[in-house]
């Protein structure tokens, strides 16, 4: 019983985790933050205004603001999609974690770089946490208490299968992207304020393909569920369809992007997960760095309140909330995916409909601020019709826009 004893143990410093950390030390809690370091996260870095408002981040944060996209369907139709009285942030998520970890550490968390390898229990039931610290031996690890954990640690979580196994299986899009040197303007179908995004089969079956700037250096990716597709073929092509293909090479790297939030998130006792490693990530986006950070709030005050109390059903409330807020919303994007990203014939119609107004003020409104506009009522009935009309082919897709 010799190990010292935290409140709580934050494992991953990501989005999730760091958020969480942050929280809990600003209100005096005793937080450790372990995350292994030294990895940069695979991540396209989009994030919506939103993110910055609900968490105090600074503009300056942001390497680069897009304000507008285009969309590419199947046969190379072009739909350019601007932004009204907004923008896309893109973060650079080498500096984005960083400072995320470094605030955390201001608001009062102790900052460790360490794997975490195992979970146990102590002989008075309290949670240990055994990690392995940067740079020591395999076998040379550590151990801390922790009153409560929260496991932020990814999508190939551990903490989650070590210590929360009722949580069920996650379907995952297996996701890669290549850095490279970002072009002068003008190389083809290059533009640095514009995130272009390809909806085509074979660059990938079942998900999309994005280039997205920022700054001097562009991430140019793609993802698929399917084991048996090259994503570094199809992001080969992509690059040289847009002019990327001469562009200097700085990373090429990939994660799984979860698409499914877990069916259980604590274990009713001491431990809940956030943000990927609870599964959560906007399907049909893939979409996850505003939700992790949501993720890891929701987390931080259901430890809050279990810390307080020491009812362990408060654990669940992290989820309960989440879904609340952000369920119904998840629900209809995997629909989305599935309808809509499972043949050119109606990927070339949901690029078709993307040239339509009305959609994109919501798409934007809906992505930007997460809440629809309110201001047309009629245009949600509308665009309602017209979808049905593409689901049932009585629009063509050339005639959408005019439609
Ligand atoms: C190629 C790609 C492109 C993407 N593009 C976008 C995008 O443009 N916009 C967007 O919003 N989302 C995007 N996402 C999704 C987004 O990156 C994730 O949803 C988000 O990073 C989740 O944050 P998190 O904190 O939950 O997990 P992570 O960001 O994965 O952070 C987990 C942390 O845990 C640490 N860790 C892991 N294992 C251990 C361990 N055993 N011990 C200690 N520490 C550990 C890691 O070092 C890391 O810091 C993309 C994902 C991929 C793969």
């Amino acid at each position: 019983m010799s190990n010292q004893t935290y409140d709580v143990v934050v494992v991953g410093g990501g989005p999730a985790g760091a958020t969480a950390a942050m929280d809990l030390a600003a209100k005096g809690v005793s937080v450790l933050l372990l995350d292994r370091e030294g990895r940069i996260k695979p991540c396209g870095g989009a994030v919506p205004p939103r993110l910055l408002r609900d968490f105090d981040v600074p503009r300056s944060m942001l390497v680069a603001e897009v304000t507008s996209a285009q969309i590419v369907s199947p046969t190379d139709r072009r739909i350019d999609m601007p932004i009204e009285n907004g923008y896309v942030g893109m973060v650079d998520r080498e500096h984005f974690d960083e400072w995320l970890r470094q605030r955390a550490a201001e608001a009062g968390a102790e900052r460790r770089a360490g794997t975490f390898e195992h979970f146990s229990r102590d002989t008075d039931g309290t949670a240990l946490i055994h990690y392995r610290p940067k740079g020591a031996d395999r076998d040379a690890l550590e151990t801390v208490r922790a009153r409560a954990v929260i496991g932020a640690d990814g999508a190939n979580s551990n903490v989650a299968r070590e210590a929360v196994p009722k949580s069920g299986k996650v379907p995952y899009v297996f996701a890669y992207h290549e850095i490279v040197r970002s072009p002068d303007n003008g190389a083809a179908h290059f533009d640095a304020e514009r995130c272009d995004v390809y909806y085509n089969g074979k660059m990938s079956p079942d998900f999309y393909s994005w280039i997205f700037p920022h700054g001097e250096t562009t991430s140019v990716g793609t993802g698929s569920a399917h084991k048996g597709f090259s994503l570094k073929d199809a992001v080969g092509d992509l690059r040289q369809i847009s002019g990327l293909d001469l562009s200097e090479t700085i990373r090429k790297e990939g994660a799984p992007i979860p698409l499914k939030p877990r069916k259980k998130w604590d274990n009713d006792r001491d431990v809940v997960l956030a943000g990927d490693a609870a599964g959560v990530v906007a399907p049909a986006s893939g979409e996850g760095i505003y939700y992790a950070m949501v993720c890891g709030r929701l987390a931080g005050e259901a430890v809050e309140v279990f810390l307080q109390t020491g009812d362990a059903r408060e654990l669940a409330m992290a989820r309960k909330r989440f879904m609340k807020e952000h369920g119904r919303v998840f629900w209809i994007l995997g629909m989305m995916q599935h309808f809509w990203y499972s043949s050119d014939k109606r990927r070339e119609r949901f690029v078709s409909m993307c040239a339509d107004p009305d959609v994109q003020r919501l798409t934007w409104e809906a992505y930007m601020n997460k809440r629809l506009v309110k201001a047309r009522p009629g245009a949600h009935m509308r665009i309602f019709f017209k979808d049905v009309a593409h689901l049932l082919g009585l629009i063509s897709p050339g005639h959408a826009s005019r439609s």
